[in-house]
């Protein structure tokens, strides 16, 4: 297989249009068999619930090339499982058991010329999305669903080594107790804009969501959930009904325990105890750790011992691993890394 002419190493994270995605349609209580197009264009009825109410959820995930030249993703069943989940909550169906990765499969195989080789840095962003699609103006779950999977290769994370972040404590919410927080729904994200764009045009990379009910606990940011190192070596992470159960964390978890023999565990930690903290990071499907230097809490710096120029120690050995393990170097535990058979 040829691979596209692309220049891996500085793409950005940008939507570049591959040759082509997966669409399959939920009608009359059922879901179609699905198939591969090429058509990038969604024809919708003006009327359709996704564009009134925001009906829709989706996934992310990637596929990229390991050492030995195969092509995987990393724990699919697990985003497999958590679409289901977000869609189940918004009163959309599921898919059938095995069809999300199969979709996945067919995805990637078909866009194979697009996913950048080893060592580059750069990878596939997978996308499985699900939307109501047919007319809604009362108030009501749609009748019929879409589910489509785009893929999109994307830039190394981190150009020149992963730089410390500063981020702030946000006065917005990003979730509410009992609300949508633990899924992940377009909806989380549209109402986190205004206090993204805010904290960027304070110059900060991020915000810290406290819990909506006490404001003293740390909950995540827009697109990641938060870990910290304790100043005794723990891995700690917030424990949260209303944050999205990032896969990322949950394997950095099982790596802190199983290969580097840390304590790691999930509890509520509250702002007040951030600032003993040793290190800490953001953890996600796009950049796995991004190190944490410092967070500004209405003026009051917390600058965290491992400083701004790198990673702290134990955040950067979670993170070597960990991606050695997505890339084939490590071995991996059973069933984490998943191959596409071309
Ligand atoms: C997707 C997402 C994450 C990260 O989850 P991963 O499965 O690790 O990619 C964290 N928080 C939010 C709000 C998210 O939407």
């Amino acid at each position: 297989m040829e691979k596209k002419d692309i220049d891996w190493g500085n793409l950005g994270f940008g939507y570049i249009k591959t040759d082509y995605r997966y669409v399959s349609n939920f009608k009359d209580g059922k879901w179609d068999d699905g198939e591969i197009t090429t058509d990038d264009k969604v024809v919708l009825s003006e009327c359709a619930g996704v564009l009134q109410y925001a009906q829709t959820v989706f996934e992310g995930l990637k596929a990229y090339t390991t050492e030995d030249g195969r092509i995987v993703t990393f724990r699919p069943d697990l985003n497999a499982e958590r679409l289901n989940q977000s869609a189940a909550r918004l009163e959309m169906p599921t898919l059938p058991d095995g069809r999300f990765i199969d979709a996945v499969e067919k995805t990637i195989k078909a866009n194979a010329a697009f996913v950048p080789p080893y060592g580059s840095g750069a990878t596939l962003y997978v996308r499985p999305y699900m939307f109501g699609s047919n007319p809604v103006i009362g108030v009501k779950p749609a009748d019929e669903y879409q589910f489509r999977i785009l893929v999109t290769p994307v830039g190394p994370y981190f150009k020149g080594g992963a730089k410390p972040i500063v981020i702030k404590v946000s006065d917005f919410d990003r979730a509410a107790p009992h609300g949508t927080g633990n899924i992940k729904a377009g909806l989380n994200y549209a109402m986190s804009l205004h206090a993204i764009v805010t904290a960027h045009e304070e110059g900060f990379a991020e915000n810290m969501y406290l819990d909506a009910a006490t404001r003293t606990k740390v909950e995540e940011t827009g697109g990641a959930n938060f870990l910290f190192v304790t100043k005794d070596g723990k891995v700690v992470t917030p424990k949260s009904n209303s944050i999205l159960p990032s896969i990322t964390r949950r394997s950095l978890i099982q790596v802190a325990r199983d290969y580097l023999g840390l304590e790691a565990e999930e509890r509520e930690i509250t702002l007040e105890e951030v600032a003993d903290m040793a290190e800490c990071g953001l953890c996600g499907t796009a950049a796995v750790i991004s190190p944490v230097g410092k967070i500004n809490d209405h003026g009051k710096e917390i600058c965290f011992p491992s400083g701004m120029e790198e990673m702290g120690p134990v955040t950067k050995k979670l993170y070597d691993t960990l991606t050695g393990i997505q890339m084939g170097r490590i071995e991996a535990p059973e069933g984490w890394v998943h191959e596409i058979k071309l």
